[in-house]
């Protein structure tokens, strides 16, 4: 059996302040709230799920909101996703414009890329972002009172990961499924499954640029997906023998997952799609309520008590 890539899972990120992060996510781009939990390696912290109405595989985008955690800034540079691009329609970039200038969130129209252009902009902690507008996304958006569908975000269209060098980082994204579909300069964009948005990395080559600190304002990883436990567990093996140093499989609660970087330094990770946010709560419900998984359960008061108080912007009328 073949180990097959699907496209991406989610992208993962450390930033600063968790409410400043709901209000961005939930309130200005209108993506649902579909877990809170807590970062299974430090309770303490927050981890927020964002994505459409399930939770689908390629729509997730995760923070940790480390606020007051001693966590310094990060800073961008090679081995590192250096932005996180989301799909929207073709043709609704003039939204996006206005509701960002709103929200008081700055943004910059991106150069025509590969026939897609698209806006720009940071959050609060300097994580950058696009909205890339795409005709070809067929996903069904999840949508809110003043987002509908000939506006709302599709789910991820591609990450940019940073590298000092193409040669290694390409053989190695094309052993696990992704071929270089263009090329513009120095970003090259690999896909797998048929590209187009939610199967696509662009990987951007720049042999100057210091090497990325992790922290906060800055991407942690990007998942790609996996169908199930048996696929996942023939790549482990299939990177092992090829001697890249993989952890174990850990169980995330809602996919389990194994990591590893690539050669130019960006961690991956490879997570499954099932069993999905809805196995602790019910669909209506995803995001509402603090999730733990079983072995926090006995801590959840301490737990409790060391996080912030947030409240979500309204999802939905
Ligand atoms: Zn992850």
């Amino acid at each position: 059996m073949t180990p097959r890539i699907l496209g991406l899972h989610h992208v993962t990120a450390t930033v600063d302040e968790a409410q400043a992060d709901l209000d961005l996510c939930v309130g200005t781009l209108g993506l649902r709230l579909v877990k809170t939990t807590v970062n299974f390696d430090n309770h303490h912290v927050y981890h927020f799920y964002y994505g459409d109405e399930h939770g689908t595989p390629g729509t997730i985008w995760t923070t940790f909101p480390y606020k007051g955690h001693g966590v310094a800034v990060g800073r961008k540079g090679a081995g590192q996703v250096v932005t996180t691009s989301f799909s929207v329609p073709h043709g609704a970039l003039a939204f996006w414009r206005a509701r960002l200038a709103h929200a008081g969130v700055a943004a910059t129209d991106v150069e025509e890329r590969f026939g897609e252009t698209g806006v720009a902009f940071a959050d609060e902690s300097g994580l950058e972002f696009e909205l890339v507008a795409s005709a070809r996304d067929p996903r069904h958006p999840w949508t809110v009172d003043d987002i509908d569908g000939s506006a709302a975000i599709r789910g991820l269209h591609s990450v940019t990961m940073l590298v000092r060098e193409a040669g290694p980082t390409l053989e190695f994204l094309a052993s696990l499924g992704w071929q270089e579909v263009a090329r513009d300069g120095p970003r090259i964009r690999v896909a797998v499954h048929g590209g187009g948005p939610g199967h696509t990395i662009d990987v951007l080559v720049d042999p100057q640029r210091p090497p990325a600190l992790n922290g906060l304002g800055t991407v942690h990883h990007v998942a790609m997906g996996i169908g199930g436990a048996e696929e996942q567990r023939a790549l482990r093996q299939d990177l092992l023998a090829r001697g890249v140093r993989v952890t174990d499989i850990r169980d995330r609660c809602y996919f389990t997952s194994i990591y590893f970087r690539e050669p130019g330094g960006v961690l991956f990770e490879v997570a499954t799609v099932t069993p999905g946010f809805a196995i602790d709560e019910p669909l209506a419900a995803l995001g509402t309520a603090l999730k733990l998984p079983a072995w926090e359960e006995a801590s959840r008061a301490d737990i409790e008590r060391g996080l912030p108080a947030i409240t979500v912007p309204r999802q939905r009328t």
